[in-house]
């Protein structure tokens, strides 16, 4: 394999290929990379912490196959409205409380309407207030809306790619791969930093499963986060039965996404519940840094606080703080350079992910 392979600095020409020789790497080799690139950039033991609350819940028109939040599957989940800023600031504020040093608020929606905007960007707004960093998961965003969200006070927009583009037909067929790129794209030119990731364990090939992270490590720049999930399967949704992913190609994504966006934070996302404390450390060797806490994580279950502490007290890790996870921000952008060109390069840069 060439050293550029093992590169530490931040590339968009990823071929497959190499991507594939990656993941072909003997898993202590695979391992051992990745955590050399980890610690050339990151304090190894801190890990980022987020919590995710969902304020818009089901009754999607989207048909995405691993959702439970679709209305067109029967999964149990009742459509619920937006709900009250009060009632997401005091969610907020328990979060801080827990040691969350970001908000992230999520909506069940194909974009947002327009008449949602006011009321989103009053939430945003007043979580900002209370000191913590802001991300909003709404669905696609026209460019104005996008500029909307930043001028309320939003960091960060997720939107994940989910798969690889040759896969991507098999999962949604509600809106292109092409719509996500362009949401992206508002994100960036509005100043906003974007999380972006995808779900592993849906059926995809290990091929299609480098194709997402190629896919990701040649945007224009690299997102700030990127969620890896694991496929929860609920029973309704098209996907409910499809064959597991091994524990071991999830931890060869993980070290493959650390490898190939080397600033970026990894995150542990949907699917963590399910994971043993032996698998959440091999991840955490393999390069991962962030993960939700303490929270429900949209409608799938996230491990409580007492397990996450434990785990952490166990393996030695603490809460990333946020002051370095402003300094990683500097550090990156100064890095990257024109590819950030529209990036905001004055604020954290650490972002939550969306599970389902
Ligand atoms: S993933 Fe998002 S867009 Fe897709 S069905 Fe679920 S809530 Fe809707």
């Amino acid at each position: 394999m060439s050293a550029h392979i093992a590169s530490a600095e931040p590339r968009h020409d990823w071929q497959r290929d190499e991507l594939l020789a990656l993941f072909d790497l003997p898993l202590p080799e695979l391992l051992f990379r990745a955590a050399d690139i980890h610690r050339r950039h990151f304090v190894a033991g801190e890990v980022q912490v987020s919590t995710l609350l969902s304020v818009k819940t089901g009754g999607c028109p989207e048909d995405c196959a691993y959702c439970p939040q679709a209305q067109r599957y029967d999964t149990g989940v009742t459509a619920q409205k937006l709900m009250d800023t009060e009632e997401v600031l005091a969610r907020a504020r328990q979060a801080k409380a827990a040691g969350a040093s970001r908000f992230c608020m999520g909506a069940a929606w194909r974009s947002p309407k327009e008449r949602d905007i006011p009321k989103v960007a009053e939430m945003i707004r007043e979580v900002k207030a209370l000191g913590l960093e802001t991300c909003a998961t709404l669905g696609m965003l026209s460019g104005q809306q996008a500029l909307a969200l930043k001028d309320a006070g939003l960091d960060y927009y997720n939107h994940n790619l989910d798969t690889a583009p040759e896969f991507y037909g098999d999962i949604i067929h509600t809106r292109d791969y092409q719509d996500r790129l362009d949401t992206l794209e508002h994100v960036r030119e509005a100043g906003m930093k974007t999380c972006c990731g995808g779900i592993v364990g849906m059926g995809e090939s290990r091929g299609q499963r480098a194709g997402l992270l190629q896919a990701l490590a040649n945007l224009p720049a690299h997102p700030d986060s990127v969620p890896i999930n694991r496929l929860v399967q609920v029973a309704g949704t098209p996907l409910h039965g499809t064959t597991e992913l091994d524990s071991f190609e999830f931890v060869r994504t993980i070290a493959v996404a650390r490898i190939t966006m080397p600033r970026s934070m990894v995150r542990l996302s949907a699917g963590r519940e399910s994971m043993s404390d032996e698998l959440q450390a091999l991840c955490f060797a393999a390069g991962a840094n962030s993960i939700f806490y303490g929270e429900k994580l949209l409608t799938t279950g996230n491990p409580d606080t007492e397990r996450d502490l434990a785990l952490f007290a166990r393996l030695g890790l603490r809460p990333m703080p946020v002051q370095e996870a402003k300094a990683a921000a500097g550090h990156r952008n100064d890095v990257l350079g024109s590819a950030t060109v529209h990036a905001d390069i004055t604020e954290p840069a650490t972002c939550c992910g969306r599970a389902a």
